[in-house]
């Protein structure tokens, strides 16, 4: 029995919260709280009935710590899932110490307003001692960990399948089938197809920011950066077959390196057709992509704001998607003196995912685990305190639940390695 506070009611959201709804007794209160109260209305009246979750819906802007404050009093959760967006991670962090309850997130904090000079002059400081360039780290958040162990609270970060469910699996590995993990490659295929010649799965401007920006892997405990899409590889995905594969910066890398400091070299790929990767460029090259506001007839646009505004909405995607996605990690390390390899993945079906909770497989693969997370740190299983990533907590319990609650583990034993 509990009450959890979710903010944000977007693609990935929507998906966690029907999934809370399908377990009432855990997830026995929810408030569902957004910039935009009706779409949390309309999700309330499409689940009334359906379940024996009691819903209840509130308008809040997160990026205002006193309204999150506020709401919090007065909701007084056990939990608050952060399934806004990553520009307001730090706000509901404060928001959550300033009201001892615990915290979770599905993506690491990044500013907004990429052009804000206080925030640039660390950026620019963090740039040249780490030497990757992405906008997000989890530096920021990572700061609040004497705060959170110190008011006994527990912030689990980036618990959606990526980061989220890659690091259970890297916990995994390293708990049951390594003694030391030498490699591990991370592997993010979608073979879905919504028929749009353009259209990002999630959000569109933290996609597009994210995949625009170049790629980097940590290789011997440093970094090494790389012109974005410059590394490519082609991968058989099991259930899903040939495709090309880019080597992108993702933010696991970062505590997986900490956490697995044995590890020499961890890369991150993620599949793209060509038509994806085309757009992206035009729009990047006439300045679509820019997160910096421009004069337009006398107003200030932002322009990838205003693309944003043109693009199929993520959440409209699921009825047209076919298809599945395949994402998992792939290790080489030894056991018991042996050299071996291991690849855990998980497939998951476009139409499927649909059927069940009126979603694509981007949003389901992230919504499902958020929801698992939150069953994790509200039945105790997970109960550190302090800000932990995923690799952190027992891997045993999630995996459990991801393979109970629509995302199914699958092993290879030798599989293909990526060069
Ligand atoms: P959407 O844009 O679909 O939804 C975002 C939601 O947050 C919307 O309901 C939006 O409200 C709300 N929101 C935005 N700003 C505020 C604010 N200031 N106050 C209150 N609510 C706000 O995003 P997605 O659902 O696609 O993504 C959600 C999160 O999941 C993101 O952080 C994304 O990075 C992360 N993600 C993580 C993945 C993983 O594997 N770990 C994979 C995919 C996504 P409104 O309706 O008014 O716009």
């Amino acid at each position: 029995m509990s009450r959890v506070l979710i903010i944000g009611c977007g693609g990935v959201a929507q998906v966690a919260i029907r999934k809370c709804c399908q377990i009432p007794e855990v997830f026995s209160e929810i408030c569902i709280a957004s910039r935009t109260k009706e779409k949390c209305d309309k999700l309330k009246e499409a689940l009334e009935g359906k379940t024996e979750t009691k819903i209840t819906t509130a308008q809040v802007d997160a990026d205002d710590v006193s309204q999150v404050i506020d709401l919090i009093q007065d909701y007084q959760p056990d939990l608050v899932m952060n399934i806004a967006l990553p520009y307001q991670d730090l706000t509901i962090m404060d928001a959550c110490l300033a009201c001892g309850v615990n915290y979770m997130d599905t993506a690491n904090y990044e500013p907004e307003d990429t052009e804000d000079p206080q925030w640039r002059a660390i950026y620019e400081k963090r740039c040249k001692e780490k030497g990757f360039s992405a906008y997000f780290d989890y530096s920021w958040q990572w700061d609040y960990q004497d705060r959170f162990e110190k008011a006994g609270l527990t912030a689990l970060l980036g618990c959606g399948f990526d980061p989220g469910v890659t690091q259970a699996y890297c916990a995994h590995a390293k708990k049951h089938h390594f003694d030391e993990i030498d490699t591990i490659d991370i592997l993010d295929c979608n073979g879905g197809d919504h028929g749009y010649a353009f259209a990002t799965n999630f959000n569109p401007e933290v996609n597009l920011r994210e995949v625009s920006a170049p790629g980097s892997y940590m290789e011997n405990g440093k970094w090494v950066e790389i012109p974005a899409m410059s590394i490519k590889r082609e991968y058989n995905f099991d259930q899903v077959g040939q495709k090309d594969m880019y080597l992108l910066h993702h933010e696991e890398i970062e505590s997986l390196q900490v956490n697995i400091p044995e590890a020499k070299r961890i890369r991150f790929f993620m599949t793209f057709g060509q038509s994806y990767l085309d757009h992206m460029r035009c729009l990047e090259n006439v300045g679509m992509l820019r997160t910096d506001p421009v004069l337009f007839e006398g107003k200030e646009i932002v322009p990838i704001k205003f693309l944003k505004e043109l693009l199929p909405d993520p959440a409209s995607l699921g009825p047209r998607t076919h298809g599945k996605t395949n994402i998992g990690c792939i290790f080489t390390g030894r056991k018991d003196g042996q050299e071996k390899s291991y690849y855990i993945y998980n497939i998951c079906d476009h139409q499927e995912a649909y059927k069940e909770v009126e979603s694509q497989a981007i949003s389901y693969t992230t919504g499902v685990p958020a929801m698992c997370g939150a069953l994790m740190l509200l039945s105790g299983q997970w109960n550190q305190t302090g800000v932990h990533t995923v690799e952190e907590f027992d891997p045993d319990p999630f995996l459990d639940a991801l393979d109970k609650y629509g995302l199914p583990r699958s092993e290879n034993f030798s599989p293909v390695l990526v060069d």
